[in-house]
């Protein structure tokens, strides 16, 4: 057994961030200003979308792309209740309601003929997210979308990089750009990209640029100034009750390294991916998560699935005999249909969703970061085999 405490994330973090921010307060100018631009410009040659905005988390971005796409209150957003809170939230924040539709068994991402489903004359967007770095099932949600011209506002917290049909998630191939639209990116500390903070608005289309633009530092403009004005510099006006939501050059500093680093990070989460596919492939106990042939994931999350009636456990036991094995582990997600907030607002029982509640209750996702050495991966294998053989039951 190992020695130490096996964090279940670590930002994959070095001299290269370290002189990069350094770099910048030496520099002076710390708040928002050329890193971020071009931290901007950088993102969005990455993700070949024309547009991209720096802003402070992913929930800053998914509550400016909301707004900007025009859901407002008592409209209804689709989403996953397969997620995070930031994804349910933001549509609240507008008077919105969020409508939850279940996931698929296999991917745990959102159902696409359960959206079809779910669509009214009230639906204004869907939200789909795509869980532990892979895509959501988006043709059929683009189709929809453009059938009934709703909005899509797609959650990349955990997708930075991941591909569709060999499409890298935050653009859109140009034959689906008849319906409104933006992808949104963390930049959270466990996030496969880190800024501390920070998230990423990507869209193609100006106008909602432009709005995003406008909303995320209070709505003011100082365009204004160069009509009204030769003294230029002091003069702004508000066109709008805005948010203060712009990301800062320190940060942007950061993301800077991080995105030169992408591709190396990603390489590495996917090979601690292979290994673990290897040794848990064929356990009766174990289900290892798929990628499809359609699909490669980020690997931003490793969620494992336990089939329980194999175990003489339930999966917080197992938790425990892993912590106890000093390996940090997390569960990703506890359904927010099960939440006290969304149960009393919306009335929901945990069977509302049930593949979202069966999957939850049998979920361990396992540490997976580029930092991760041979030997932490090893023993995060042996810790889980060892457990799983010592506990194994016949079926039945
Ligand atoms: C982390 C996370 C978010 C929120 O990201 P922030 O940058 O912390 O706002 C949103 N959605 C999902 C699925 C997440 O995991």
């Amino acid at each position: 057994m190992r020695d130490t405490y096996l964090p279940f994330a670590q930002p994959d973090l070095d001299e290269r961030e370290i002189e990069a921010v350094t770099a910048c307060l030496r520099e002076g100018w710390i708040t928002s200003g050329p890193r971020k631009l071009q931290f901007e410009t950088r993102f969005a040659e990455i993700m070949e979308v024309p547009y991209a905005l720096a802003v402070n988390s992913c929930t800053a971005a998914m509550h400016l792309a909301l707004e900007a796409l025009g859901v407002r209150e008592n409209d209804d957003v689709i989403t996953s209740p397969y997620t995070f809170a930031a994804t349910a939230e933001v549509i609240r924040y507008l008077g919105a309601n969020p409508v939850f539709v279940d996931v698929q068994p296999d991917t745990l991402t959102i159902d696409p003929q359960k959206v079809a489903a779910a669509v009214t004359d009230r639906t204004r967007a869907i939200m789909p997210v795509h869980f532990g770095g892979l895509a959501a099932e988006l043709s059929p949600i683009y189709q929809l979308a453009a059938d009934r011209n709703l909005a899509v506002v797609e959650d990349c917290a955990h997708s930075l990089p991941t591909w569709y049909h060999g499409t890298i998630i935050g653009g859109r191939p140009a034959k689906w750009k008849t319906f409104p639209w933006a992808a949104c990116f963390s930049f959270y500390a466990t996030k496969p990209l880190t800024t501390g903070e920070g998230g990423m608005v990507c869209t193609d289309d100006r106008e909602t640029f432009e709005r995003c633009r406008l909303m995320s530092l209070h709505g003011i403009t100082s365009d204004g100034w160069a009509r009204y004005t030769h003294h230029g510099s002091w003069y702004y006006e508000i066109r709008e009750p805005g948010y203060k939501y712009n990301m800062t050059d320190v940060a942007a500093a950061m993301g800077l390294v991080q995105l030169e680093k992408l591709q190396e990070m990603w390489s590495k989460r996917a090979e601690v991916a292979r290994r673990f596919g290897a040794a848990f492939e064929g356990h009766p106990a174990l289900q290892p998560p798929l990628e499809p042939e359609t699909m490669r994931s980020s690997w931003h999350l490793y969620p494992l699935r336990l089939n329980l009636n194999r175990l003489d456990i339930d999966r917080a036991a197992f938790v425990e005999q892993l912590r106890a094995r000093n390996i940090g582990t997390s569960v990703h997600f506890i359904p927010l249909h099960l939440h006290p907030y969304y149960r009393q607002a919306y009335g929901y029982s945990p069977d509302a969703f049930p593949v979202a509640y069966r999957e939850y209750l049998r979920e361990i996702s396992l540490p997976i970061y580029s930092t991760m050495t041979d030997e932490d991966v090893s023993d995060v294998i042996e810790a889980v085999i060892g457990i799983a053989d010592e506990h194994l039951v016949q079926a039945g």
